[in-house]
Parts: C-alpha cells; sequence; structure tokens
C-alpha cells in the first residue's frame, strides 16, 4: 500500500514538472504563505509571450499569479498550442496577449479552454502597427521561419522593441488588470509607474547614444525591429531569408548588392544564433554579425528587460560607429 501510494506521487510530480505554465508555482505558493497581507486566492493571470510576461509581473508584482503560456526560447511565429496551454487558459481569469496578429493560434485555443470567466487584454491596444518597410532579400528555395511575418494583414508586432511603444503596453496591462481586479489597484498602479519611469530612462539613454550616428542602415534576419528604427532614426534596409540548407553564389551575390545599393553599416543576427550560413555570409559582406536579440527569449525577471535592451543599445553603437 505504502509503496502503491509513493509511485502515484512521483507519477504526478514527474507531470508537473513537465508543464511550462505550472513550474513557477511552488515558488510562489511559499511566498505566499510568508507574507499573510496579500489576498488569497490571487487573480491567475496567464501571458502569453516573454515581453509580455516580463511587463505582466513588472505590474502585478506578488499581487497576481503571473505565468507565461509559452516558453521562452520557443519560437513564437510559428507556435502551436498544447494541451497544457488549454489548461493553462482554462484555469485563469485574465489573458494577456501581444497582439497585433502574432498570436494566430489563440483564437482556437481559447475557444477549446472554454472559459466564460476568462478576460482578455489586447496589449497594444491603441498601438498602430507599421506595415512592412523593409524590403526582404530572398535567398534559397526554403524561406527563414519569420518569412510568414511579412505577409500579415495586421502590420509587424514587434512593438515591444520601442521603448517608448513598451510604454503604452504596459500602460494598456495595468489598465486591464485594474479592471479585472480592482480590489489591487493602488499595487498595479505603483508598480507601472515605476517601470514606466525605467522605460523613459531607457528611451532617453537610446536617444542620447544612437543621436551620433544618425540614419545608421542595418540588415537583420528576422523583421523584429522596424519600431526601434523608426524610433531612433535608424534604417532596417533589408530583412535576409536564410535559407535551411545552404547559400548559393547567386543568393551571396543578391545580398553584396543590397549592401551596396543602401551602404550598410550594420549586420545584426540575434544572441544564441550560431549559423554557419550568416558566419560565412558576414565574410562575404565584410560585416562583422552582431546579436540584437528581439526579447522573444530570454530571462523571465521583469529587469531582464532593460538588461537585454541595454545590450542591444551597446550592440547598435558599436554597429553603427
Ligand atoms: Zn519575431
Amino acid at each position: 500500500m505504502t509503496l502503491l501510494i509513493f509511485s502515484v506521487m512521483v507519477g504526478c510530480n514527474q507531470s508537473n514538472s513537465n508543464q511550462g505554465t505550472t513550474g513557477e508555482q511552488s515558488p510562489r505558493a511559499q511566498e505566499a504563505a510568508s507574507s499573510p497581507s496579500v489576498q488569497e486566492p490571487k487573480t491567475k493571470v496567464v501571458a502569453t509571450i516573454l515581453p509580455i510576461y516580463l511587463f505582466t509581473k513588472a505590474v502585478a508584482g506578488e499581487a497576481a499569479d503571473v505565468s507565461i503560456l509559452i516558453p521562452p526560447s520557443t519560437e513564437i511565429h510559428e507556435y502551436q498550442a498544447t494541451p497544457d496551454n488549454v489548461r493553462a487558459i482554462a484555469t485563469a481569469n485574465v489573458l494577456i496577449k501581444n497582439g497585433l496578429g502574432l498570436e494566430e493560434f489563440l483564437d482556437n485555443t481559447v475557444k477549446n479552454a472554454q472559459n466564460p470567466q476568462l478576460t482578455q487584454i489586447d496589449a497594444s491596444k491603441n498601438i498602430k502597427a507599421v506595415n512592412e518597410i523593409s524590403p526582404v532579400v530572398k535567398t534559397g528555395t526554403k524561406s527563414h521561419s519569420h518569412s510568414h511575418a511579412h505577409d500579415h494583414a495586421e502590420g509587424n508586432p514587434h512593438v515591444w522593441l520601442d521603448p517608448v511603444l513598451a510604454k503604452q503596453q504596459v500602460a494598456n496591462i495595468r489598465d486591464g488588470l485594474i479592471a479585472a481586479d480592482p480590489a489591487n489597484k493602488t499595487i498595479y498602479q505603483a508598480n507601472a509607474e515605476a517601470y514606466i519611469k525605467e522605460l523613459d530612462n531607457l528611451h532617453n539613454e537610446f536617444q542620447q547614444t544612437l543621436q551620433k550616428t544618425p540614419n545608421c542602415t542595418f540588415i537583420t534576419f528576422h523583421d523584429a525591429f522596424p519600431y526601434l528604427a523608426q524610433r531612433y532614426n535608424l534604417k532596417q534596409v533589408a530583412v535576409v531569408q536564410i535559407p535551411e540548407d545552404q547559400l548559393s553564389p547567386a543568393d551571396v551575390q543578391k545580398t553584396v548588392n543590397t549592401v551596396k545599393k543602401y551602404n550598410v553599416k550594420a549586420l545584426f543576427s540575434e544572441p544564441g544564433v550560431d549559423n554557419k550560413l550568416l558566419t560565412s555570409l558576414s565574410k562575404d559582406l565584410n560585416l562583422t554579425l552582431r546579436p540584437l536579440s528581439s526579447l522573444e527569449s530570454g530571462e523571465t525577471n521583469p529587469k531582464y528587460y532593460f538588461q537585454a535592451m541595454k545590450n542591444n543599445l551597446q550592440t547598435l553603437e558599436a554597429g553603427c560607429k
């Protein structure tokens, strides 16, 4: 009998450890136990992607129970919902998305979750999306996994990479949380104010640094930076789609021509990307390949946004010099 119970418990622990959305619950439960002032049960909030999770966690603090739907370092543009995602939404009070067409999987997932109590917040409410502004250099036959983003009718979704638009997202999240959980209004207001102030400082830092290199032209492999470029007077002149197999001499020539045509100064990849095609292409182009984060993967501490963006600023400064 003892043995049987033991094996059942082990089974539960194993299945829990596989659920990305529940991974943070046990430390949170401990915190709640040690701080009796926080009202129970807390509002359950699910945020879809990392930057939206960071902003939501910053606003909510310990007043709500925030989890992330898509685990960091998962490809967010081609995301397919899992049964765990449906369960997370089925038991949540609030769902917060980036919007602008990024979370295409969400409509069906919400439908399947059948949760009539669910409040949905669009973090990009009142943000005007830009459509494609950078020409796309297509290479090879198979296109890069982000290619579909260019076809999207709702415009480019990467608004969180502009600190000014990030402030609007934080304000939208704050207002949504207050509407869903008015009891914690003062906490949400104070936390949002502090985070927005930090975003203001970040914006000033970007402005002061990048005004020294106006119209800096760069090429990326992920169409993630048009808002950032627009804000700070940089030019994302092309998005090169890298094939999965190999670059043909014609592909390389096409890209070399683009670099010449736009007088490109910088070539940006992403942190953690080790792609032989990109490395060899950067040699052919005679440009240093530097990592610029899209914040689609990284750490789950709200301060991580500032850390990654300050690294981005150093990268932009070095690349645009
Ligand atoms: Zn992206």
